[in-house]
């Protein structure tokens, strides 16, 4: 297994600060910041703090303190901006692109998270 992390990706500019953010939660192992272009009313990226490529990598090599608190900072901030039906939202959904089939533009290793409204499908159904 072998994982190249390039630390000029736009996402490890935003962890150094070199580019601002619209910052919803920080924690010690993850930032999460509004998409800068949006594809829902609500529409956040989590990512963690160490360099992770992808969600094989982060999987691989992040130890279990960093996962669990990547799964908690996720979950808070569903809360935190009113999507979770815990907090009276409607619920939304968990993406993570992931390589050039499951379209990842950004290598560094995030989670969409989108709601505030009914979402259409996940993905487009396939004929036959
Ligand atoms: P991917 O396709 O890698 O899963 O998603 C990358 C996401 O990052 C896209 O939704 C894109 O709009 C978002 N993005 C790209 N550059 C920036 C940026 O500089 N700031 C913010 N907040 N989001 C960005």
């Amino acid at each position: 297994m072998s994982y190249a992390y390039d630390d000029q990706n736009i996402f490890a500019k935003i962890l150094r600060g070199e580019i601002p953010c619209n910052k919803v939660l920080e924690t010690e192992h993850a930032l999460a910041f509004h998409d800068i272009q949006p594809q829902a009313p609500v529409h956040v990226l989590v990512i963690p703090k160490g360099p992770y490529v992808n969600a094989d990598h982060f999987g691989e090599a992040a130890s279990e303190v960093e996962q669990a608190g990547f799964c908690r900072a996720l979950a808070k901030v569903a809360r935190e901006v009113g999507i979770a039906e815990s907090v009276g939202g409607g619920g939304y959904r968990v993406i993570a692109n992931s390589g050039p089939e499951g379209r990842q533009e950004v290598a560094h290793y995030h989670v969409h998270i989108a709601g505030g409204e009914k979402l259409g499908r996940m993905l487009p159904k396939r004929e036959g």
